[in-house]
């Protein structure tokens, strides 16, 4: 049996492509990739005469009718996409075409840049008694928000906001941001091309010159905009622990110490 497989490329590394989106790149008949450092590399592993194919240029309809006419057979199929395949990634979008022709399809997560710019910032998400809460989110551009969902909105939470597609409308962040609480002092980080050896750029300021910084330093693609009480906690004196390696908290692997 035929089968598409969207395979979650990671956000530029190939070291962080995982290891079961790598065997599929090796197994595949034919290839699909936006152009990337991870489709460079893919392209490496690829057997030979796998069938490659740079979706960059293609719409939407020649996209799954690329796919469709790929996955004759019991040929193996892959859609590298960034990141995870599940965020802004017009997955659905690709599956329904595929399911009308009963093609089988499968979805390998992957590593999305919201995770590798924080990583690249050596920052938590999520702090114990600070915010143990993170919305994945994006600033209304083409895409209309669905009620709710506007950013001053989500931003009363004051938790975690890792912010996708968004580094042209700063001014828009600043604002929202400011009207829903925020102080113009509270910490941004931005990365730029999270994990891509040599050209990842991290940007660190605060709601007041996040903009200015960026401008400066020509970032207006390709970068992931995090807020977040809990930036810069490497740094703070004291942080209240998490109860995962606490002495006198036991769970299923470990007994607290103070417990007869
Ligand atoms: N599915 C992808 C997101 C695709 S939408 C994922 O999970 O990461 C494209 C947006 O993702 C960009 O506008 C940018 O905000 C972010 N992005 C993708 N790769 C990135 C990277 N290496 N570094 C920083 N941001 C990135």
């Amino acid at each position: 049996m035929a089968k598409v497989w969207f395979v979650g490329a990671g956000p530029g590394d190939p070291e962080l492509i995982t290891v079961k989106g790598r065997n599929l790149i090796e197994k595949a008949d034919a290839i699909l990739f936006a152009g990337s450092l991870v489709s460079e590399a893919a392209m490496g592993w690829a057997k030979p005469g796998c069938r490659v194919m740079d979706s960059k240029g293609m719409d939407l309809e020649q996209i799954v009718s690329w796919l469709i006419e790929q996955a004759q057979g019991d040929a193996v199929v892959v859609r590298l996409q960034t990141g995870d395949p599940g965020l802004y990634g017009a997955l659905i979008e690709m599956v329904q075409p595929l399911d009308e022709q009963s093609i089988e399809v499968g979805v390998v997560p992957g590593v999305s840049s919201a995770m590798a710019s924080a990583a690249a910032g050596v920052e938590s998400l999520t702090l114990p008694e600070v915010t143990q809460t993170v919305i994945l989110t994006r600033v209304e551009g083409r895409t209309p928000m669905p009620a709710g969902e506007s950013l001053p909105e989500l931003a009363q939470h004051h938790c975690t906001l890792c912010l996708f597609l968004s580094i042209t409308l700063l001014k828009k962040v600043q604002a929202d941001l400011l009207a829903a609480g925020w102080s113009d002092q509270a910490p941004v980080l931005v990365v730029h091309k999270a994990s891509w050896p040599g050209e990842e750029r991290i940007i660190r300021g605060t709601l007041a010159d996040i903009r200015d910084k960026c401008r400066a330093e020509k970032i207006n693609s390709q970068a992931m905009i995090i807020v977040s009480p809990t930036l810069g906690s490497r740094d703070w004196p004291e942080i209240k622990k998490s109860k995962l390696y606490d002495k006198n908290f036991s769970h299923r692997f470990r007994k607290a110490a103070n417990k007869s």
